[in-house]
């Protein structure tokens, strides 16, 4: 019974640890907190070429139309350029 209870308190301060770690390195609550800035602020968007998932205010935008896409990098947003380029062409 005593194991289970050790578990129990484990997983639990794991579980604590690792969702203040996220917060953290996702939202920075302190940061946000700080200036006027508004629920933007930790919106998280896809990059559509290497889909990984990058800050709104810190991803680089795209404008098609009217939609807007958001890349982790210029090199990522090149390629979807180069890419949409070619289907549009043909
Ligand atoms: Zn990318």
């Amino acid at each position: 019974m005593l194991k289970l209870i050790i578990i129990a308190v484990v997983g639990y301060v794991f579980y604590r640890a690792l969702k203040s770690w996220m917060i953290g390195t996702m939202a920075r609550p302190d940061d946000l907190n700080g200036r006027s800035g508004t629920a933007v602020d930790d919106v998280l968007v896809q990059d559509p070429v290497c889909k990984t998932y990058i800050a709104q205010r810190s991803a680089i935008p795209l404008h098609e139309g009217d939609e807007v896409l958001y890349f982790c990098s210029e090199a990522c947003r090149e390629r979807y350029r180069r890419e949409h380029a070619s289907e549009k062409k043909s």
